[in-house]
């Protein structure tokens, strides 16, 4: 599938997913792109409601990021003990903090605003801890690119539907973004992730409610299945 008919597609399966679940909340003003960084560290293999009961103590705690300069790393640790990998997690954010302050004097991210995405991409994950999702997710949430992220939900549901083919997140994520649509990018993101906890499940997709189910190539498709999973619709990246 050629570029063009790529976007035609992922055009396509936006329409059918706004129609089914309508347009994701979001903030109505971009977060701080330092602020959603750090919320999307801890938010990695968690729920998030536990990520933003952590990052609510942080904030709290360090209401100004230029605090955690001074704070040890174990500190950081029991602070967000509630969003699970805490050793990681807490390294990460103290690896950032240092090093942006370090290369700019400022704990800022502001330089990203003028780069292009790629460019970008491979600037916030030369900070140790930043992997390709947390620096898409600054992109896409906090400076409003049109670039859409990859997590678990997002790589099984546009592989399932035929958008690309790879194996992996990250690989996913150049794929699909090579010159995403302009001005959907978060309503494909966030409806792909709802689509994927109701519907488009790991195993035993409920493919008889799907809205996707004409256009989708999944070989093992599931039109009997029509139950569908409750889940929150609480998206932390869109409340920080
Ligand atoms: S038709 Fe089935 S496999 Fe395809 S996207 Fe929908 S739930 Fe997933």
């Amino acid at each position: 599938m050629n570029v063009k008919e790529k976007n035609k597609l992922i055009r396509k399966v936006n329409s059918l997913l706004l129609k089914k679940f309508g347009k994701p909340y979001r903030n109505r003003q971009l977060p701080d792109p330092v602020d959603l960084l750090i919320a999307t560290i801890l938010s990695q293999n968690t729920n998030d409601g536990n990520s933003y009961e952590a990052y609510k103590n942080l904030k709290k705690e360090y209401p100004d990021w230029k605090m955690l300069l001074k704070v040890p790393v174990q500190k950081i640790e029991r602070l967000i003990k509630i969003a699970g990998l805490g050793k990681q997690k807490s390294r990460a954010i103290k690896n950032f903090i240092d090093s942006v302050y370090k290369e700019k004097s400022s704990i800022d991210l502001k330089f990203v605003e003028g780069m292009d995405n790629l460019s970008a991409i491979k600037k916030l994950t030369e900070y140790k801890g930043v992997g390709v999702k947390t620096a898409s997710c600054v992109l896409l949430f906090a400076f409003d690119k049109d670039v859409c992220p990859v997590d678990t939900h997002v790589h099984r549901t546009v592989n399932r539907i035929g958008i690309v083919k790879a194996s992996t997140p990250d690989k996913t994520f150049f794929l699909l973004n090579e010159n995403f649509p302009k001005g959907i990018a978060h309503s494909f993101h966030t409806n792909l992730i709802r689509l994927g906890r109701e519907i488009c499940k790991p195993k035993n997709p409920a493919c008889g409610i799907c809205p996707l189910q004409k256009i989708c190539n999944y070989i093992d498709k599931n039109p009997e299945n029509n139950s569908k999973t409750k889940s929150r619709s609480f998206m932390l990246l869109d409340n920080v």
